[in-house]
């Protein structure tokens, strides 16, 4: 494996919410540059698990801008709603990435599928697969996953994505109530970066 510190990165999101949580784990004098530096879409997300739309991303962008790239495929996972919306996190927000619609989705599919589904733990968890991709073919592969329940209700303006609606394990706010600080600490994405951190 690389030892070899990185000092220009390539961070392959096109989420504003998603790049602002990576540029604050990583370290100040870490160089970003984004998609939008490069006018770059993002690549179709054509594989079937976290891992393989995360992989695909990295390389695309690293192929295209011959950059070190660092990319993140995340979502959230509901049991009962066996396990979506997954990999479909994102589009579930529509074409306009409408977080409003996506977690209106949720509840209502929490609803079709037990009216009374308030009163059962809804147990969910987000799930972050992060890549960084070498010009070179190098890649590393890691994941976090923090454990929680959906909310009865939306809650808190912070943070982006379902934030509003995930309680994690032990605590009584959801991820939208909580200042950004206490987010990072325990959230999915820093879990998969401990395990990268090395490269920074
Ligand atoms: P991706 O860009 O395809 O990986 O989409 C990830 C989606 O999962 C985001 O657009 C959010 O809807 C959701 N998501 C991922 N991480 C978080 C998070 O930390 N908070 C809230 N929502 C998240």
């Amino acid at each position: 494996m690389k030892k070899k510190k990185i000092l220009n990165l390539f961070i392959g999101s096109n989420n504003p919410g998603k790049i602002k949580e990576i540029r604050d784990l990583l370290p100040k004098t870490t160089q970003i540059l984004t998609p939008k530096n490069f006018n770059l879409k993002s690549p179709k997300e054509t594989g079937s698990t976290f891992e393989e739309n995360s992989f695909l991303k990295a390389k695309f962008f690293s192929k295209k801008t011959k950059m070190i790239c660092l990319a993140d495929d995340s979502g959230l996972e509901v049991d009962s709603l066996k396990k979506l919306p997954g990999i479909y996190s994102a589009r579930w927000g529509g074409k306009k990435n409408n977080f409003n619609l996506a977690i209106k989705k949720v509840y209502k599919k929490l609803k079709k599928n037990n009216k009374n589904w308030y009163k059962i733990k809804q147990t969910a968890r987000f799930v972050c697969v992060l890549t960084i991709y070498w010009p070179n073919n190098k890649f590393v592969i890691v994941n976090g996953i923090v454990e929680g329940t959906i909310s009865k209700f939306k809650k808190g303006n912070n943070g982006f994505g379902y934030d509003p609606i995930f309680i994690p394990l032990k605590k009584k706010l959801t991820f939208g109530q909580m200042k950004p600080k206490e987010k990072y600490k325990i959230d999915h994405r820093i879990k998969a970066f401990k395990k990268i951190k090395k490269f920074f």
